[in-house]
């Protein structure tokens, strides 16, 4: 799922406003912390360390895993909501109206403007959200999660702007256009536009990825691995070759363990951390491939894109009358006379930035759904290849649980609100007691 949320958040980012995050320190199919409602049996009945968890940590990792959940929810919550304070300050003060007008002192021509303008937007809200953003870097690197120089830190930023600046501002720019030019009808052209858009970032997503790590063959130093995986490659019918695995060099920057599946078509290919490949077993390694080749053969990629395709029909529609309401209200005073202006334009983002929190729950469900049937897939997948499925996946779930230092009872409102993931801890709960082939039974996906 790793490049469908990379690319939503790509998109999102240019219309949702937060800034685009390098992928350096959080792995995006890692399960933040946190745990589904259905997680709350085992999870409250008891101290995390009891021993009827499936997911558990020492006293003393406990006591900082605790201490770094509550800090990354607070982060979380407050990143999401000064996004949106910050448009609104902005706009209530004047200073988007102010940033058009020097764009219009900059140059006579329309798209120059409009550049200038959108240059603007996307620096001053990579600005508004740098602090924050260093916040969570400084307390990433205290708990050790993080071993990335802030100088490294810094360019990764300046990279992950580079990229906004230039994908982001062409996006607003076509958007505008599509405003000005149907002004009644303008949120069904940016809705038709939305689709093939998100297939296009998808498709480029892993050209912008050796900007922040770097890459090199799987079977450089791990042909045994390679030798293994492909065993899983064979059962699933997936067709990747040796020659598309990749190892990502993420210890320089990380502690945490990933691997993940990116890429559609001939560009498919499997990259696993150096740090996951060094540090766990082969057999952990193998499900985690196993639960990623899942998001591709149960087709989650498109189900995802046509689920948000249907979801953002309505939202951009809804979004459209909240800001012409907006404007009516408010727009001599914020300096937007119409959506056509450009700050204006900023008030639908502000209205876009506005559901687009109040619908993360929703798609978070969606996800969290989707990773489930991933893990039960890969679960599946490293059946007779490993001696004890459930063991190797309980286990895979612990040390990914200790290396990103997930809170074995997160906070059910953190979780539903804001968690693409089942919690670490109902995840291991789930493998630890999911074992269809008992009594010479099948699994859901694998008829042996
Ligand atoms: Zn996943």
């Amino acid at each position: 799922m790793r490049f469908v949320c990379r690319c939503l958040l790509l998109l999102g980012s240019v219309l949702l406003l937060a800034p685009l995050s390098p992928s350096s320190t959080q792995s995006p199919d890692h399960p933040a912390p946190a745990s589904p409602p259905s997680a709350s049996a085992t999870s409250n009945a008891g101290p995390a360390s009891s021993p009827a968890q499936a997911y558990t940590l020492s006293p003393d990792k406990l006591a900082r895993a605790t201490a770094l959940a509550r800090i990354r929810n607070i982060l979380d919550i407050a990143g999401s909501l000064w996004s949106i304070v910050f448009l609104w300050l902005l706009l209530g003060f004047g200073g988007w109206a102010r940033i058009e007008a020097w764009a219009q002192r900059r140059s006579r021509r329309r798209s120059v403007q409009g550049a200038y303008f959108f240059l603007s937007f996307f620096f001053f809200t990579w600005l508004a959200a740098l602090p924050l953003a260093m916040v969570g870097h400084h307390f990433e690197r205290s708990y050790q999660i993080s071993v990335e120089a802030w100088g490294s830190w810094f360019a990764d930023q300046a990279k992950a702007l580079g990229l906004t600046f230039v994908v982001g501002t062409l996006l607003l720019l076509f958007f505008h256009w599509i405003v000005r030019k149907w002004p009644r009808r303008y949120w069904f052209g940016i809705w038709l536009v939305t689709l093939p858009l998100l297939v296009l970032l998808l498709l480029v997503e892993p050209l912008a990825e050796p900007l922040f790590f770097q890459f090199e063959p799987l079977s450089k130093n791990h042909p045994a691995l390679v030798q293994e995986l492909e065993k899983i490659v064979t059962r699933t019918g997936t067709g990747i070759p040796s020659e598309r695995m990749f190892l990502m060099k993420a210890s320089e920057k990380t502690n945490g363990l990933n691997a993940y599946v990116t890429g559609l078509g001939a560009t498919k290919r499997i990259v696993v951390w150096d740090n996951t490949a060094s540090r766990i077993p082969d057999d952990e390694i193998l499900f985690i491939f196993g639960h990623e080749t899942g998001h591709y053969v149960l087709n989650h990629i498109p189900k995802m894109i046509a689920g948000s395709a249907a979801g953002l029909f309505f939202v951009y529609w809804g979004c459209a009358a909240f800001a012409a309401w907006l404007i009516r209200r408010r727009g001599a005073r914020w300096g937007a006379p119409d959506l056509a202006s450009r700050t204006g334009f900023v008030v639908l983002l502000f209205a876009v930035s506005i559901a687009a929190f109040l619908l993360e729950p929703a798609g978070n469900a969606f996800s969290r759904h989707f990773e489930h049937q991933a893990d039960i897939y890969g679960q599946e997948a490293i059946h007779g290849i490993v001696p004890d499925p459930q063991k190797t996946v309980a286990a895979a779930f612990n040390d990914l649980g200790k290396a990103w230092l997930d809170d074995p009872d997160p906070n059910p409102f953190v979780q539903f609100w804001f968690n693409d993931h089942p919690s670490t801890q109902a995840r291991a709960s789930f493998a630890l007691h999911y074992d269809p082939w008992a009594n010479g039974g099948h699994g859901k996906y694998f008829r042996n």
